[in-house]
């Protein structure tokens, strides 16, 4: 009796080490997920298309990883908007480093919050760079300081955008700026409080290549949304959106998605700012990805209208649709 009792007591261990052995092994499984990060950023993908690879942050610190994008034009010129928070410095680098690039010919800062220029000293220190281009909005802050004074260390050229100006990135891509109007008009008070602010004054800016269009909005809420739509209307459409405010609810309005009217929407987000945000882009039928669970995406075009659309990883569930 004793000695069946061992036996069986000896089985259900048994069983109980080969469930947790396969339990182990179907996370193994589940985890071994593929990953497209040399194929994203293969600068072979790059000769006569405009690709567009939007960056996976991670942040190494308590803040917000931010946003950086890295545009390459069909004519081979770089131009990275925006470069996440100083922390993140090494995800932008090995992108960059990974793509072959040492020289970045645009340098823009949507606005001047540390989840967007917070790498800009570094990378003006360590890359050569063409111009950086700002908004004309001052934002007295510590990170703000490093940056401007590594573009005075460094004698790089700085160029203010505001609203109505046009430039060519390459011989084949043109830039619209939408957003701010010149001549910005403190409150008494800033830089306090100003968060909302600073947001809103985030550069806005349209990029078209033959059929083909990008719209870029930094970190704009709902407020700034509505003046571009009343402003502009349709000249808003473009296939290609990054979704203002990572996915916040503090932005993209009905309105201001169906003047846009994406076909692909990206979201630079440590998490999901706000499911229903989501949920909106994927009900117009967007292709909509969001940083932290898809990775790195890449969107390329030869200027047709027609789009290669790539994401590092491959969803393990369908939670989000
Ligand atoms: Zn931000």
């Amino acid at each position: 009796m004793i000695e069946m009792l061992r036996r069986s007591d000896l089985r259900r261990v048994s069983i109980l080490v080969l469930s947790l052995i396969l339990a182990l092994a179907a996370v193994a499984v589940a985890n071994e997920q593929v990953d497209r990060y040399a194929e994203i950023f293969d600068p072979a993908h790059n000769p006569g298309r405009l690709t567009v690879r939007f960056l996976q942050l991670t942040t190494r610190s308590d803040d917000k990883s931010g946003d950086s994008t890295i545009l390459i034009s069909p004519d081979g010129l770089v131009m990275v908007i925006d470069a996440g928070n100083p922390t993140t410095y090494p995800d932008v680098d090995r992108a960059l480093k990974t793509l072959g690039i040492t020289r970045i010919d645009y340098l823009v800062a949507s606005h001047p919050h540390v989840d967007h220029v917070g790498g800009f000293a570094q990378l003006i220190y360590n890359y050569e760079i063409g111009a950086v281009y700002t908004s004309e909005l001052e934002y007295p802050s510590s990170h703000y300081r490093n940056y401007m004074k590594a573009i005075a260390d460094t004698g790089t050229p700085h160029i203010i955008l505001a609203e109505g100006d046009t430039f060519m990135f390459g011989d084949s891509v043109f830039v619209e700026v939408f957003h701010p109007a010149p001549g910005i008009e403190y409150f008494d008070g800033y830089p306090n409080n100003s968060t909302q602010f600073v947001n809103n004054h985030s550069l806005v800016m349209k990029l078209t290549y033959g059929d083909s269009t990008f719209l870029f909005g930094g970190d704009i809420y709902t407020a700034t949304e509505r003046e571009l739509v009343d402003r502009y209307g349709d000249r808003l459409r473009a296939d290609v959106l990054k979704v203002n405010h990572h996915g916040a609810n503090t932005s993209s309005t009905k309105r201001y998605r169906d003047a846009v009217q994406p076909k692909v929407a990206v979201m630079m987000n440590d998490g999901i700012a706000d499911l229903r945000i989501y949920q909106n882009f994927q009900k117009l039928g967007a292709q909509t990805f969001v940083t932290s669970i898809d990775g790195a995406v890449l969107v390329s075009t030869e200027g047709d209208g027609e789009y290669f659309v790539l994401s590092q990883y491959d969803r393990a569930t369908s939670f989000l649709d």
